[in-house]
């Protein structure tokens, strides 16, 4: 199917079709239509799947309708995104699909100027993109006027919950037009992310293009046991043996981000950190260096990472297992967009196999654990790792009489009883 047969305005298809965009991808297909048609939805797609275009392109001919009956007025589409880099591509992307209309979108997020931004909104903004935080302080000032909204994105819902965000996102909701269209996208749907899509959506349209919680199709998973302590020179080893450029690697700290770029300058390959200890001028300095090929690996945290948006981006790389499983299905989204074919290399130390299996269970998938020659387990101290954490008696007990043990270990609360 083709993009003139979604009906989008002439100029919208005309400048899809300049991006060298052929065919919708399957969240468009899905999406498109029902944005048209003014229908809430609830749609389940993860980053790299094309679902930016999947509202923006409805928004954006929606916002033109609107214009053409001369009823233009403020900011009728408003994306909340929860980080600074996903409200920085989102905005990059309506300014990308909207280059040859005249329309605006402004980005405003926290760690840069406030008045940058209010000097960008008072040119004129037809659609704002933002972060949670600077828009309540912008809202708290009185300096947004959100009275002529149409339609409220929350793009990444999943992560704003586990950020914390919900308690802004619902003070956000009181300040905003009661009749509205609401998009919700999410990549992974979990019971927190029901329950606040039916405080928000009116008979909302599902759309699920991938199965539910599943990682990306064209993605390779490869996974490697390695000591703890090898991790850092096997990947090293792995980048330069292969000659990988471009590549992402996940740690699960700040502090671990910085000492692993460290080390991997040390070996000779260009690398820098990405995390939210960082100015935002360096994080846009640090990425636009991953993106142009001047820095080879760039070492992230998951927060830090969401966003990233790089086209040929061919491998990402798990130093550490996310202790939620749902960020592997983030991280290696990183990978493999737009149906290009990419590697997920995850190394797995003894210690952290229970988080393999919980990934394993998220993703309905057996993994192969391999050994890279010449820096195979250490199998001795896997199996002491092993013993130590076998469970108590104490816990088995508990498990057997269906007590978590922590409720055993309250015993005054018994005694009073
Ligand atoms: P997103 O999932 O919105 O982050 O998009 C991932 C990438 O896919 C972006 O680089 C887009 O430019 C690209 N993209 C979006 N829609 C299409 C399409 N229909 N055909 C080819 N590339 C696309």
């Amino acid at each position: 199917m083709s993009f003139a047969s979604l009906k989008l305005h002439h100029d919208i298809t005309q400048q899809v079709t300049k991006l060298g965009y052929t065919n919708p991808t399957p969240i468009q297909l899905a999406a498109i239509p029902a944005v048209l048609a003014g229908k809430d939805l609830m749609a389940g797609a993860q980053t790299g799947t094309g679902k930016t275009a999947a509202f923006a392109l409805p928004l954006l001919h929606h916002i033109l309708q609107t214009q053409n009956s001369n009823n233009a007025q403020g900011i009728q589409v408003l994306v909340l995104t929860p980080t600074r880099e996903l409200a920085q591509q989102v905005h990059a992307s309506f300014v990308k699909y909207s280059a040859n209309l005249s329309i605006q979108s402004v980005v405003a997020y926290g760690g840069a100027s406030i008045n940058v931004q209010l000097d960008a909104l008072k040119q004129g903004c037809d659609v704002l993109v933002a972060t949670p935080g600077r828009l309540l302080e912008l809202i708290m000032k009185n300096l947004l006027d959100l009275s002529y909204l149409q339609t409220l994105v929350l793009d990444e819902a999943d992560r704003m919950l586990d950020m914390g965000f919900i308690i802004d996102i619902q003070r956000i909701l009181k300040k905003l037009p009661e009749s509205r269209q609401t998009l919700f996208f999410s990549a992974t749907f979990n019971d927190d992310i029901f329950a606040l899509s039916k405080t928000l959506l009116k008979d909302p349209e599902l759309i699920e293009v991938d199965s539910r919680n599943t990682t990306a199709t064209k993605v390779e998973q490869t996974i490697y046991a390695v000591d703890q302590d090898r991790k850092s020179a096997l990947l090293s080893f792995l980048i330069g043996s292969k000659n990988w450029q471009q590549v992402l690697i996940f740690t699960r700290t700040k502090q671990g981000a910085d000492e692993l770029a460290k080390e991997m300058q040390k070996d000779g390959i260009t690398t820098q950190s990405i995390h939210g200890d960082k100015s935002q001028g360096a994080r846009d300095r640090v990425l636009a260096d991953f993106k142009n090929g001047k820095v080879r690996a760039l070492v992230a945290t998951d927060v830090a990472a969401r966003g990233i948006d790089i086209e040929q981006l061919q491998y990402v790389i798990n130093h550490e297992l996310p202790y939620n499983a749902e960020d592997y299905i983030h991280r290696i989204g990183r990978t493999g967009r737009a149906g290009a074919a990419g590697l997920a290399v995850t190394l797995v130390s003894e210690k952290e196999r229970y988080l393999l299996t919980d990934v394993e269970k998220l993703v309905d998938e057996q993994f192969i654990v391999q050994w890279v020659p010449g820096f195979e387990p250490d199998l001795n101290k896997a199996a002491n790792s092993q013993k130590k954490r076998e469970p108590s008696k104490k816990a088995l007990r508990a498990k057997a009489l269906g007590l978590s043990p922590s409720r055993d270990k309250k015993p005054k609360t018994r005694r009073r009883r």
